[in-house]
């Protein structure tokens, strides 16, 4: 049905064309979340459109609104044969050639071919991830496309590694441009890139709220993944205990949180709660301290003089998207600079603008003493990390200490550099920051048995489900019949972190599917 859209070939709706269109083809193609829209309704109403001079792109859209992919098809087609503009920013709406070559490409695509490449990972591939049955090959903004040309929109952004959208043609360019000069040198010397890259940071950084005067934020130590990352930062604080605060060597204690992430190293694995991530990787890194998340009385009665720091997540995103009670993160702050202690703040997923301001520490005006970054440093195109502290915590590295291969790296300095750009500009943020509160409220809008409980901050959401809802992967699998990407975290929670490009017309549009699965 969607070959002869595609193909433009349909004219009337009594062509051979049209007949072929059929409600089998549709019904392969697409969950339609109208079942009493015939296809052969669909092929009359595009033609008698198309035939008529004063019909928009817009009425077809209204028209069509319950056939999600059908509407799409027909609006191209549509434009093709009229010239008619699409109106912008509609969900969904493909603009240009490149998505019509995406719809031409999922006519020509071997049908078997989603089955054919999970069978290819299965078989070789270790099986230490439990993805969602889709193939992607393609992304632009918040939408991907899967290798038979289906379309998603994008709820999950690469676990928020993707908050300016896929394929944002500034980073592509950056990318490709630096690519082509000058990718990778070693930290064995200076490249032209990572000075750069460090000032941007640090003046990235300077802009957190309670920072008075940037004093705080001086240097920047890059890395490549965010658990490298956390080890920097760990490394740095056990250095500074024993250097700057006495503690005797080998007996430094870092506090950290029940149902933290922070990656899936040995020493991070060693003290996390979950028992997966744990069970079997023993034996683990003595000198961390669990106590409840939220608690800033529990972090006071933990602290001996023996901490040198605190390891936390403004709001916890892979623990369930857990939002701390408002006050926590200030009063631990006050807590680590009464007994002087560093503050280090994972901002790895909630950072440069996911949760509606430039740092999740900024909603209480707290400055960390050390700050972690990752994920959406990189542009969503490379691995790039980094820990970001004052010249007395960085003091305690000297040549030799510590250092990665890649971390540094002109390529994703380069990236990096563009990504600190866009996210100055403001428009992410802000766009998160509106967004936010909008789309939570329209899932909360959702009702029914199913959710139990819509949270978060910004464009970092969770919704908790009722265990009587079932899986929550089996529910991300329904999502995903309808167009949507998102991936469950812990048992009972579905994680939507879409891309901070994402619009309020796909939000709603997303809203619209999910009240079909949740509601
Ligand atoms: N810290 C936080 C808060 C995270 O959310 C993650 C990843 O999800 C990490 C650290 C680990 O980052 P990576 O997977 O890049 O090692």
């Amino acid at each position: 049905m969607i070959r002869q859209l595609r193909s433009s070939t349909i004219s009337t709706a009594s062509s051979p064309e049209a007949a072929a269109f059929s409600t089998a083809d549709a019904a392969e193609y697409l969950a339609l979340d109208d079942a009493s829209t015939s296809v052969a309704g669909l092929v009359a109403a595009i033609t008698r459109l198309c035939e008529d001079p004063n019909a928009t792109c817009e009425e077809l859209l209204l028209g069509l609104r319950h056939v999600g992919v059908v509407r799409e098809a027909a609006a191209i087609e549509l434009h093709r044969r009229t010239g008619r503009a699409f109106p912008s920013g509609r969900p969904g709406v493909v603009l240009d050639e490149r998505d019509w070559r995406a719809w031409l490409q999922r006519s020509q695509a071997d049908p078997s071919a989603t089955t054919k490449l999970i069978a290819q990972a299965e078989q070789f591939g270790a099986h230490n991830y439990h993805p969602l049955p889709v193939v992607l090959t393609e992304g632009r903004g918040s939408w991907v496309t899967d290798v038979e040309g289906r379309r998603y929109l994008d709820m999950l952004a690469g676990y928020s590694a993707l908050n300016f959208g896929h394929a944002h043609p500034e980073l592509v360019a950056v990318a490709q441009e630096q690519v082509a000069r000058l990718a990778f040198t070693s930290r064995a010397f200076h490249n032209d890139q990572l000075p750069r890259f460090c000032e941007s940071l640090v003046r990235l950084c300077r802009r957190i709220s309670g920072t008075p005067d940037g004093a705080a934020m001086d240097r920047v130590l890059p890395m490549n993944t965010g658990a490298e990352g956390v080890e920097t930062a760990i490394k740095a604080a056990r250095k500074w205990g024993y250097t700057h605060k006495g503690v005797p060597d080998g007996a430094a204690e870092v506090i950290v949180f029940a149902d933290n992430f922070h990656g899936r190293t040995t020493t991070i694995v060693g003290f996390s709660t979950s028992p997966q991530s744990r069970a079997g990787f023993g034996p683990f890194a003595p000198g961390f301290v669990i106590v409840p998340y939220g608690d800033a009385q529990a972090v006071r009665q933990a602290v001996t003089p023996r901490t040198v720091a605190v390891l936390v997540e403004p709001l916890q995103g892979e623990g369930g998207v857990n939002v701390p009670p408002a006050g926590f993160l200030r009063e631990l702050r006050e807590i680590c600079t009464e007994h002087r202690v560093l503050f280090m703040a994972d901002e790895i997923q909630t950072g440069l603008g996911r949760t509606g301001s430039l740092f999740a520490c900024d909603h209480e005006a707290v400055a960390p003493d050390v700050l972690i970054l990752g994920k959406a440093l990189g542009g969503g195109l490379l691995p790039v990390s980094a820990v970001v502290a004052s010249s007395e915590i960085m003091s305690v590295f000297s040549p030799g200490d510590h250092g990665s291969t890649f971390g540094g790296n002109p390529l994703a300095c380069a990236v990096a550099c563009k990504a600190i750009e866009l996210v100055e500009k403001g428009d992410f943020v802000e766009n998160a920051a509106r967004l936010g509160p909008y789309f939570m409220e329209k899932l909360r809008a959702i009702g029914g048995p199913k959710i139990k409980d819509v949270r978060g901050r910004g464009l970092m959401i969770g919704v908790e489900l009722h265990t009587a809802a079932g899986s929550v992967h089996d529910c991300c699998e329904a999502l995903l019949e309808h167009g949507l990407l998102c991936k469950d975290t812990r048992e009972s929670v579905i994680r939507f972190t879409p891309p901070l490009c994402v619009t309020r017309d796909e939000l709603d549009w997303a809203t619209e599917r999910i009240a079909l699965v949740l509601g």
